[in-house]
């Protein structure tokens, strides 16, 4: 099932998608809190338009370096080999954006990179998970784009403000439900070519892990996001260019490009 947050009418509302009729379903409320009521009304998908899936309660939780060829590529930039645990940082809420909406390039950094990533969403308050207990607490999955201006994140030392400034955690289009995370193709085009090919699959630390090592470290709220990490590839982002994330059974993540 697709779940879906857009303007309509005015309005910003919660729908699920009615693939056949191509129709938006409108929920009375955020189903991550109230369930699937619905209003009774429905929107055709070209009446509305999407915004973020969801604006975390509390936090995007990052992990760092969880793909291993992703982990090479970074060695002469940040160094360091594949994290024995999961390497987890945050980034805030106001960096979240939706389908469509521009990455804005900060005057202040001269190197932004995209990051392409599988994004776990959380359904129910999560505070000291097992792993094998973990899946039970992901209302669904979208696609996110763990923009980073990466000369700061060199030289900050670590990298919230590298990964935390506006605009820097695009997500979306739609929060799929049913999906299954262990083996989809992820791909990053940079005005249509090709920069990151890689698959969910090679994941170092999967969900279930990560969830039970967040967790229990700090609790994890409803629509509290998890950027899973991205695979290699990852190059420059330029005025101009237009970022596509897509992933098999999720859809397409597109965002412009634009200096501040
Ligand atoms: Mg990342």
């Amino acid at each position: 099932m697709k779940v879906g947050r857009f303007s309509h009418e005015g309005a910003l509302a919660y729908g699920v998608l009615d693939e056949e009729a191509q129709e938006w379903v409108l929920l009375k409320g955020d189903p991550m809190f109230a369930g699937y009521d619905t209003t009774g009304e429905r929107a055709k998908i070209t009446e509305v338009t999407l915004v973020a899936p969801v604006i975390p309660r509390s936090k995007v939780v990052g992990v760092g370096k969880n793909y291993h060829d992703h982990v090479a590529e970074m060695k002469s930039v940040t160094g360091g080999d594949a994290p024995k645990e999961p390497l987890l940082f945050l980034k805030p809420n106001t960096a979240v954006i939706g389908p469509n909406e521009p990455i804005v390039l900060p005057a202040i950094s001269q190197r932004v990179e995209h990051e392409g990533e599988l994004v776990a969403v959380i359904g129910k308050v999560a505070k000291n998970v097992p792993v094998e207990k973990a899946l039970d607490y992901v209302f669904g999955y979208t696609i996110g784009n763990d923009v980073s201006a990466r000369d700061l994140q060199v030289g900050d030392g670590q990298w919230a403000r590298a990964k935390g400034f506006d605009t820097f955690a695009p997500l979306g289009p739609v929060i799929e439900t049913e999906f299954d995370p262990t083996d989809a193709a992820l791909q990053v085009r940079v005005n249509g070519e090709i920069r990151q090919d890689g698959n969910t699959g090679d994941l170092i630390f999967g969900i279930p892990q990560i969830i039970a090592h967040a967790s229990a470290a700090f609790t994890l709220l409803p629509g509290d996001v998890i950027m899973t990490g991205t695979p290699a590839g990852v190059g420059p982002l330029v005025a101009g260019d237009t970022v596509e994330v897509e992933i098999e059974g999720l859809g397409i993540l597109r965002n412009p490009v634009k200096a501040s």
